[in-house]
């Protein structure tokens, strides 16, 4: 599938799967395009019907309440993200020999042929925040950039818009990358390797052969997580273009070819005249925000795409220090009679989780909520030494209590038995019980939050407010 003339669409019969943003966006553009669209979307009511009158004047036609037939006479389906594979849509699709891709194709396929090139980044953990690492180390380097993809602006809308741009930094989830077979990124990341979202992708082996896909047609360097094989396991899969590079990243002292910490040092020893006897220092531990060893893991991944693409090491430092970290993601809130309050609402898995609570010790934990069908006999087992104490909140919380029961018995928990509004800030009051000077409470549920919250945002809010509250009292 070759990139597409901007004639192409002209008369074109497209069906677009999803009322969302990005199904909006993929909607508008095609029709701006020329091409005959057609919305459909299973869902009806105020905000549906609202947001097809706007298409309509757009010249888009949009059909509610019926996500399962295809439209007669179309020639491609763009589908949003989330729907899964197994949509009853696709299969009408593939019995009437019709392609679906998703928002990110469309975009790849819009650009011109002198398009930015795209620094891409998926993991199960960390895209985001890596995304925007690299984007701020881009600027630093005095490029015209724009982190894009999960984040932001929508893609499509990026990459036909005005501005122009030098080079692109590109947050993947595995379900664009699915559905955006001919992508071909400058160069590619992907972070870590945790079971998420199989019941979407089906099974392990889907999940990961999707994040793969990242990896395909590459042109200069494969950025792998040196300290888990599955992502190095990827970049051999992958077909590349000639003289494209394995990249590592470690936490530890990196071998040739790879990024990693030597003494406080980011460190490079692939993009350098001699990698076998040269290294080149790139920033401090210290410039990494907040320098956890998750994060410096992302902060070398954004290094090594960055590095790839030819930016310098003072570019990389600068671009670091410049960075903030956003909302809810180790977030530092305040410190109350010597401990210090820590939301880490995003972290919404175990993985995360677990890559959170190796940050502090002695911590006192707040967790639960929604489980989607997790196990927490692996996190509690890795994290039991630093735990001072845990408090228990939401729905399934009974299944973190018995992981605990197993593996650390002798940490004392806190089981609020209470899912109402108020639960978070009883919450934060029996953490600072448990707490001493000097110790950290940090919520880091490895949960999802749907159950008490409208999104980890808000989750992230009523635990702030709860601890802003107790630094009143103690004022
Ligand atoms: P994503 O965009 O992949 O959801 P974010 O950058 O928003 O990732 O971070 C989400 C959460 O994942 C963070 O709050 C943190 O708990 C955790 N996290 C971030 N980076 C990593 C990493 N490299 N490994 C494991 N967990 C991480």
């Amino acid at each position: 599938m070759g990139s597409r003339q901007v004639s192409d669409w002209q008369g074109m019969n497209v069906t677009v799967a999803g009322l969302g943003v990005s199904g909006v966006s993929a909607a508008r553009a095609l029709a701006g395009l020329g091409a005959r669209v057609t919305v459909v979307d299973g869902g009806s009511g105020e905000t549906h019907e609202a947001r097809a009158a706007e298409l309509a004047e757009a010249g888009v036609v949009v059909r509610l309440g019926d996500a399962r037939t295809l439209p007669e006479g179309t020639d491609l389906v763009v589908t949003s993200p989330g729907w899964k594979p197994s949509s009853p849509l696709f299969a009408a699709a593939a019995a009437a020999g019709v392609d679906v891709v998703g928002d990110v194709e469309i975009a790849w396929r819009l650009r011109g042929p002198d398009a930015a090139p795209w620094l891409a980044i998926t993991g199960t953990n960390g895209k985001t925040t890596t995304t925007r690492m690299l984007a701020s180390i881009l600027t630093a380097a005095g490029l015209r950039t724009a982190a894009i993809g999960n984040i932001g602006t929508p893609i499509i809308d990026v990459v036909l818009g005005e501005e122009r741009y030098d080079v692109l930094a590109v947050e993947l989830s595995s379900y664009q990358l699915h559905w955006a077979p001919s992508l071909r990124a400058h160069s590619a990341a992907v972070l870590n390797l945790a079971p998420d979202h199989l019941d979407w992708h089906g099974s392990m082996e889907a999940y990961a052969a999707d994040k793969g896909r990242i990896y395909e047609g590459n042109t200069v360097a494969c950025v792998y997580n040196a300290a888990d094989p599955a992502t190095e396991e990827l970049v051999r899969a992958a077909d590349v273009e000639e003289g494209c590079r394995a990249i590592g990243f470690t936490l530890g002292t990196p071998g040739p070819s790879q990024l990693g910490v030597v003494e406080g040092i980011l460190v490079d020893r692939a993009f350098v005249a001699d990698r076998h006897k040269q290294a080149q220092e790139l920033a401090e531990v210290a410039d990494v925000n907040p320098p956890a060893p998750h994060n410096i893991a992302n902060a070398l991944a954004a290094a090594a795409l960055a590095r790839a693409f030819g930016v310098e090491p003072a570019a990389v430092r600068d671009g670091l220090r410049a960075f903030r970290p956003d909302a809810h993601r180790i977030e530092h809130v305040a410190e109350v009679a010597g401990v210090a309050y820590v939301d880490d609402s995003k972290a919404t898995n175990t993985h995360a989780a677990e890559a959170s609570l190796a940050a502090y010790e002695p911590i006192v934990w707040i967790a639960g909520g929604l489980a989607k069908g997790a196990t927490f006999d692996e996190l509690v087992t890795a994290s039991a030494k630093r735990l001072r104490g845990v408090v228990l909140i939401g729905a399934d919380r009974a299944l973190i209590r018995e992981a605990l029961a197993r593996h650390a018995p002798e940490v004392p928990v806190v089981d609020l038995e209470r899912t109402d509004t108020g639960a978070m800030s009883a919450a934060v009051r029996e953490a600072a019980s448990l707490a001493r000077p000097g110790d950290t409470v940090l919520l880091a549920p490895a949960c999802a939050s749907m159950d008490m919250f409208t999104n980890y945002n808000e989750r992230g809010e009523a635990f702030a407010e709860a601890v802003r509250a107790l630094a009143d009292e103690h004022a």
